[in-house]
């Protein structure tokens, strides 16, 4: 094994994918309900997808960002339409920590000197990137790389009281996950949303919302800042933005995108011709199949399923982006390598519960298949 150490042993090796379906080396077959992690939105293999990224390969695979490509900026239209708030502008990077990093560096260069810090909320992941580690609100991850980058500082999750008296004329921006996915599934309140954006408003402050995991359909709106009728200023995404080609974007309304200037952040790779054929083609296939709308249908079929399961104590999620809280004693670590051994894809998000985040495209039969494995798993 020549990996670093950075994950557990792996329990299975997949070799082939289609739709909700994967296969390992065996040629055991498996449901997957987890879609890398909330990656492929489409389902593994899509056709439509592996043409366009096929016949991109076969057409323009790199140019620097030095000069120009159609397909990027087609990509950063239809983003910004699908936003559908103030008309916007996008920088692409190659993964959800790079887009947050883009918007982090773009609050501090509009807040000018001295007014560079964020405030993110604890339970919150955004990244392992030094920086976005530090935003991520979890300092038992931040203990081993120590000392991080200054100007970050964590409240608690819909705790608006302490995120207003965290504000001070420090603050550039503050950072929110509409669902905090890695954090257990725990959706924000509308009532928090809300909240801090009329703070970000009185007190000169950017709002930015992390979709890296909620976006483009998951949650049942195309973003899930979507559900709580507020307009960010600047929205980060990735994971299913390329179906499992790795493309990130950070959108942001013009006048604050407008901080940057040439020379102020880069990438070699970001928004190149073959992840972002990867991307237009998901977004065409998105929108003609109105993803946010079969995400809503699903997501109350595999909620209303999994709230009669025994050894299931609660459901709680938006959408397609779901967490089963197991009844008491029981292990989600020891429950997801059972239910992988039975054939089902799912994660221990936390010690006592189960991630679930199925493709978009998923089938009313797959469904109730993967239902029917994780009961005979808690039996
Ligand atoms: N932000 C959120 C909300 C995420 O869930 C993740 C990954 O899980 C990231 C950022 C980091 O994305 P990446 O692993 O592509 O850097």
């Amino acid at each position: 094994m020549t990996l670093m150490n950075t994950y557990p042993p792996q329990p299975v090796t997949f070799v082939r994918g289609l739709g909700s379906e994967l296969w390992d080396v065996d040629g055991k077959r498996y449901l997957d309900f987890l879609c890398g992690l909330a990656v492929t939105g489409l389902g593994h293999s899509h056709p439509v997808v592996a043409e366009a990224i096929a016949e991109q390969a076969r057409t323009l695979q790199h140019v620097s960002n030095l000069y120009g490509t159609t397909i990027g900026p087609e990509v950063a239209a239809t983003l910004d339409r699908l936003v559908g708030t103030e008309p916007g502008k996008v920088f692409f990077a190659n993964s959800g920590a790079e887009a947050n990093e883009c918007a982090i560096k773009l609050a501090r260069k509009w807040g000018g000197r001295g007014k560079y810090a964020v405030v993110s909320a604890f339970g919150s992941f955004h990244g392992r990137t030094l920086v976005t580690l530090h935003a991520t609100g979890q300092p038992a991850k931040h203990e081993p790389f120590q000392p991080l980058p200054e100007g970050f500082r964590h409240v608690g999750w819909n705790d608006l009281d302490e995120l207003e008296r965290a504000i001070d004329p420090t603050v550039a921006a503050v950072l929110l996950e509409p669902v905090q996915g890695e954090g257990g599934v725990q959706p924000a309140t509308p009532e928090f949303f809300q909240g801090v954006r009329r703070i970000c408003d009185e007190r000169g402050v950017l709002f930015i919302v992390d979709e890296v995991q909620t976006g483009l359909g998951r949650t049942g709106e195309w973003f899930g800042f979507q559900h709580f009728g507020v307009a960010p200023d600047v929205i980060t995404m990735a994971k299913a933005l390329g179906n499992g080609m790795p493309i990130g974007a950070c959108w942001a309304r013009a006048d604050v995108a407008d901080a940057f200037e040439p020379g102020d952040h880069a990438t070699t790779f970001g928004g190149q011709p073959l992840a972002a054929s990867a991307a237009r083609a998901v977004l065409a296939v998105m929108e003609a199949e109105d993803v946010p709308a079969r995400a809503r249908k699903a997501g109350e079929r595999v909620t209303q399923a999994l709230e009669d399961v025994d050894g299931i104590a609660a459901v709680r999620g938006l959408g397609l982006l779901i967490a089963a809280e197991l009844a008491d004693g029981l292990d989600a670590k020891v429950v997801a390598t059972a239910a992988l051994d039975a054939g089902l894809v799912v994660n221990a998000v936390t010690p006592t519960a189960l991630r679930l985040a199925p493709s978009l495209l998923i089938s009313e039969d797959e469904i109730d298949e993967g239902v029917a494995i994780l009961r005979k798993v808690l039996e």
